[in-house]
């Protein structure tokens, strides 16, 4: 269904880290089971397990004693309990004395009126008491009445304390502490050993280390560096990375914030915290502050929408910037994957105005981080090139990856170490998801997705100029796709011709080709192919120039290179509507193109698509066997 190249690979490191919060739970489920049983006692318990009581009158009470029905008499504090025979009848059919309960009053005459009353009970009389209070001795009382409260309040207190605390995200109750993690020299591990290619950084880099290794020197003829150097670069490119070696490299401190964790809830919050930093860091200098994701602070203030938040926090550090020695040996290290984003006033000469490009890698950059990622597995001999070859456009963090699914693949295989075969299908998996094997698919439909592949892969083997078929699969995939054709390039590409991208077109329109000519039908297994082969048309017209009929006109910007290949026209609405036409008459034309050499294959397509249906995966080397012979 797909095949892929530089346009395809998934970016993959979306490592958010998930900044838990310290739970303050414990007391509060506490107090829980405590109200809940409080509530049993006073409402379930007594109906469970006491006698039913039943309250009446003092009135009803001296008229059943005069009446001589009361058994019972027992004064309890301020209620009178009493009992008279005409109860209710229990299960074992005996008869129950009934229960009342009755507030005292000030009767100065109950007691005689119940001497001389008569009762039920054998001897004529009523039986009566009064219960003695029960008197709690004083060391009880005080824990009772003064310390219990005491220390319910304290919990509740510290409690409020502590959730506040977590909701101010830990500065509000420490305002001025400083909170900044601040990592000794020796903390840090990370060298330039570490990031593989990226020569050109590493080189404008190595003066910064230099500099904080003898600052004398620089002085010595009056030479100041820059104070700010900015990485920029696509994600996953070793940003964070570098930044760290070059502490690691320098051996001097180094001071790591994320741009976000300026901008606080209040207005100056973040302000104060920049203060704070720079204060600290000229303590310890020579040293490198590293600002990670700058743009979350330094966006370009465009009087549009305001955030005052923000803005006091980046004139803070202009500020500091400004006005801090350069000499004394603070280095000032940020990184952003939006450069185009940034306040112009964060860029002059003074501020951030070294830039360090951090590029994807290339060929040999993507063997040297392989190599990096496989030093930390066991593995066996590996066919680097292959694996670089299959990667490109890969970034760093894409690749070590790559290289950790693989351990876990021969981790789940029971084996020891690391093939070339676990990194292969480690790629797959990055791309297109991990297999489903469990997937459902009937016997119509695979033969349909397997003619669609060999479409794919006889129209990329019948041009000249695309890239080898590497593996055809028809085992469907976590990512919804059913199968794919995987090409990979002899070497690295840096040009493509107009010709290439026209036989790319054609290579994405050969499933589509292929279910028409075999089975007269069209699927929607070919949404993507449709998406790619559009996408890629139109960049041709309105970005590489391309076309006949707009020559050398950019119809088309791209917003954001590093993060997404957002576009926006940049033409009236007319040129557009014949941007679409050329576009259209791109597609059709490979699209035709794409037919006929199916129809001319068709033979070798039966016999091609019967043996990948057998076989469910099969190598390019057995696709060019089979074609050939
Ligand atoms: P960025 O900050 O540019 O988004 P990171 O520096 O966080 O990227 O890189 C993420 C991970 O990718 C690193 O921890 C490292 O494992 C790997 N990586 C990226 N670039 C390289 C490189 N040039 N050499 C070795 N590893 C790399
Ligand atoms: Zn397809
Ligand atoms: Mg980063």
């Amino acid at each position: 269904m797909l095949n892929y190249n530089k346009y395809q690979i998934m970016n993959n490191n979306n490592t958010t880290e998930n900044s838990s919060r310290s739970p303050n739970v414990n007391w509060r489920s506490l107090l829980g089971t405590f109200a809940l049983l409080l509530l049993l006692n006073s409402f379930v318990f007594p109906f469970l397990f006491k006698p039913k009581i039943i309250p009446t009158t003092y009135s009803n009470f001296i008229n059943k004693v005069d009446s001589a029905l009361v058994k019972k008499v027992n004064i309890d504090g301020n209620k009178i309990f009493f009992t008279t025979p005409e109860g209710t009848v229990d299960r074992n059919g005996n008869q129950q004395d009934a229960i009342y309960q009755v507030g005292k009053m000030d009767d100065a005459n109950l007691v005689d009126r119940l001497l001389e009353a008569d009762s039920p009970n054998e001897n004529g009389k009523i039986e009566f008491s009064e219960t003695i209070p029960r008197e709690n001795s004083p060391v009880l009382n005080f824990l009772l009445y003064w310390v219990l409260p005491g220390a319910i309040f304290f919990f509740l207190w510290r409690s409020a304390m502590k959730s506040m605390r977590g909701r101010m995200d830990g500065n509000y109750m420490s305002f001025g502490k400083n909170k900044e993690k601040i990592y000794a020299e020796d903390e840090i591990k990370t060298t330039f050993a570490d990031v593989a290619g990226q020569e050109e950084a590493k080189e404008s880099l190595g003066e910064i280390i230099d500099f904080l290794h003898n600052p004398e020197k620089y002085g010595k003829i009056g030479a100041a560096l820059p104070k700010g150097v900015l990485l920029v670069g696509p994600p996953g490119t070793g940003k964070t990375l570098i930044a760290r070696a070059v502490a690691g490299e320098a051996k001097v401190p180094f001071f790591a914030l994320s741009g976000s964790e300026f901008v606080q809830m209040f207005v100056g919050m973040g302000a104060a915290k920049v203060r704070d930093l720079f204060s600290q860091a000229n303590k310890k200098a020579p040293c490198i502050i590293f600002i990670d994701e700058i743009d979350a602070i330094g966006k370009r203030r465009d009087g549009m929408t305001t955030n005052d938040e923000r803005e006091q926090t980046l004139n803070q550090l202009l500020t500091e910037m400004d006005g801090f020695d350069g000499r004394k040996g603070v280095v000032i290290l940020a990184a952003t994957n939006r450069p185009e984003s940034l306040d112009k006033a964060l860029l002059r000469p003074g501020r951030f105005d070294r830039r360090v490009q951090m590029e994807l890698p290339d060929l040999e950059g993507r063997k040297a981080i392989l190599q990096v990622h496989l030093k930390k597995v066991k593995h066996e001999e590996i066919d680097l090139d292959l694996i670089a070859r299959a990667t490109s456009g890969a970034s760093g963090a894409e690749l070590a990856n790559i290289v950790n699914e693989a351990a876990l693949r021969a981790v789940r295989n029971n084996s020891s170490s690391i093939t070339t075969n676990d990194l292969e299908e480690s790629i797959e998996t990055v791309i297109a998801g991990a297999q489903r094997k469990g997937k459902v698919i009937s016997d119509e439909e695979k033969r349909i997705i397997a003619y669609h592949e060999i479409g794919h892969a006889m129209v990329a083997a019948k041009q000249t100029h695309s890239a080898p078929v590497h593996k055809i699969t028809i085992i469907p995939r976590t990512s919804g796709a059913l199968g794919y054709t995987m090409q990979i390039d002899e070497g690295e590409r840096n040009l493509y011709s107009r010709e290439d991208l026209e036989n790319r077109i054609a290579t994405l329109t050969g499933g589509r080709a292929a279910e028409e000519v075999i089975f007269n039908k069209i699927t929607t297994g070919a949404s993507n192919d449709i998406e790619q082969a559009t996408k890629l048309a139109r960049a041709m017209v309105t970005r590489y120039g391309m076309s006949d009929e707009f020559d050398m006109v950019a119809l088309e910007t791209v917003n954001n290179p590093y993060l997404s290949s957002d576009t926006s026209l940049s033409c009236s609405a007319e040129t557009a509507s014949r941007v679409d036409e050329v576009v259209l008459s791109i597609v059709k034309n490979a699209h035709d193109k794409a037919k006929k050499i199916i129809r001319a294959n068709e033979a070798k397509m039966h016999e091609l698509s019967e043996y990948l249906i057998q076989k469910e995966t099969i190598t390019g080397e057995e696709f060019m066997n089979i074609l050939e012979n």
